[in-house]
């Protein structure tokens, strides 16, 4: 039996990597599960899985926690907590499906005790890539992405040689205003930019894919996780999103991944690897696709993914930059307080006043919140 922590159990990813791990009772254990608040939905993963160990973000919800559930479970706090289940000697595999920062001492953690680790968080790859690559490194490391386009470009490099590599191409719905002109994407609401084509996902996301500032993370992402320069990252629309992102070679041959869009498939992949599992989703059936389209992104009306490859070159801190004012510039337009083509101004305004820092600490990068919100203040 391998021993699994959820860093992020009760999030969307979180709650579909424990799908995918009912599947497979007699080869993985839930050994701990780690959530913020969301106490009812942690109590009934408590029942079902029965960890050994959970971690909740604060003594209050710790004591709700407690009263709630029948069977007593350690239950720990904080960045300690999430530290402790990551470094446990008992488990193997650390999934760390957080959003925002909160993970970054639990990566290192996992990283220090060469766990295996899979990852869905974005915002620490990309503020913290540089020394997350300086301590993966030191242990002989590497990270499994469970994004299904970097899973994708994950496998297509298996067995390859990084020098045989031309290019990696990743792949884009489009989001939901693919075909919007300049003019109507100043109107566009919050409640049109829910809507995703393809995947279902929260708000934030699915503002961050209709401004494709999300494939502007992804990126960043991809060049970190994968060490590949900027100029060798492509973006393609590609509607259908049958595809989840390809990797062409020196020689011409491209290869890709294809796959029907369920998260489940690269959270089996990462888990299994380096072997496959049995089929976690619905097989792809390409007698019902029509069509596979592609399509180069404009960026005059998607300036989102031009400011994410400018704050990959200007690297330093300056990506900590686009993802903490992409977060408030996006709270403002769900709260109708910006129109939509002011994210990215706001966030392009950030970037100019900042003055990146050269080799931040984890605490340097995190300090670039108060910075950015001050900016927006002022
Ligand atoms: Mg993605």
């Amino acid at each position: 039996m391998e021993n699994i922590v959820i860093l992020g159990s009760t999030g969307s990813v979180g709650k579909q990597v424990l799908d995918v791990i009912s599947l497979y009772p007699k080869k993985y254990r839930v050994f701990g599960l780690a959530a913020k608040d969301e106490i009812s939905e942690l109590k009934s993963q408590i029942e079902k899985f029965k960890p050994k160990a959970v971690s909740v973000e604060a003594e209050e919800i710790k004591e709700k926690l407690s009263k709630k559930i029948k069977k007593p479970v350690q239950i720990l706090i904080g960045e300690k907590g999430l530290v402790y289940l990551s470094s446990h000697p008992k488990v193997s595999t650390v999934f760390i499906c957080t959003s925002g920062t909160v993970a970054f001492s639990a990566l290192f953690a996992a990283i220090s005790k060469r766990k295996k680790i899979i990852q869905a968080n974005k915002e620490t790859i990309i503020m913290g890539g540089e020394i997350i690559n300086k301590e993966l490194k030191k242990h002989n490391l590497s990270i499994i992405p469970i994004d299904s386009e970097h899973s994708a470009i994950f496998q297509c490099l298996k067995g390859e040689d990084k020098k045989d590599v031309k290019k990696i191409i990743l792949t884009c719905s489009g989001g939901p205003f693919r075909d919007y002109s300049f003019n109507d994407l100043e109107r566009v609401t919050a409640e049109k930019a829910l809507s995703h084509p393809v995947w279902k996902m929260g708000p934030k996301i699915s503002i961050d894919s209709a401004t494709l500032m999300n494939k502007g993370f992804e990126i960043i992402e991809a060049s970190h996780l994968f060490n590949v320069p900027l100029e060798k990252i492509e973006v393609v629309i590609h509607p259908e999103g049958v595809i989840h992102s390809m990797v062409e070679f020196l020689d011409g041959a491209v290869k890709g991944i294809l796959a029907s869009p369920d998260m489940r498939g690269p959270i089996e992949y990462a888990l299994f690897h380096p072997k496959r599992g049995k089929g976690a989703v619905a097989p792809l059936n390409l007698l019902k696709t029509e069509k596979l389209s592609f399509y180069e992104p404009d960026e005059k009306k998607f300036p989102c993914l031009r400011l994410a490859k400018e704050s990959l070159k200007i690297g330093k801190t300056a990506p900590a930059v686009l993802v903490f004012a992409d977060e408030i510039a996006v709270k403002k337009f769900l709260a109708g307080r910006i129109k939509f083509l002011d994210i990215p101004r706001l966030i392009k305004k950030a970037l100019e006043k900042h003055r990146p820092l050269k080799n931040p600490s984890v605490s340097d990068i995190l300090k670039i919140e108060k910075e950015v919100s001050d900016i927006f203040e002022g």
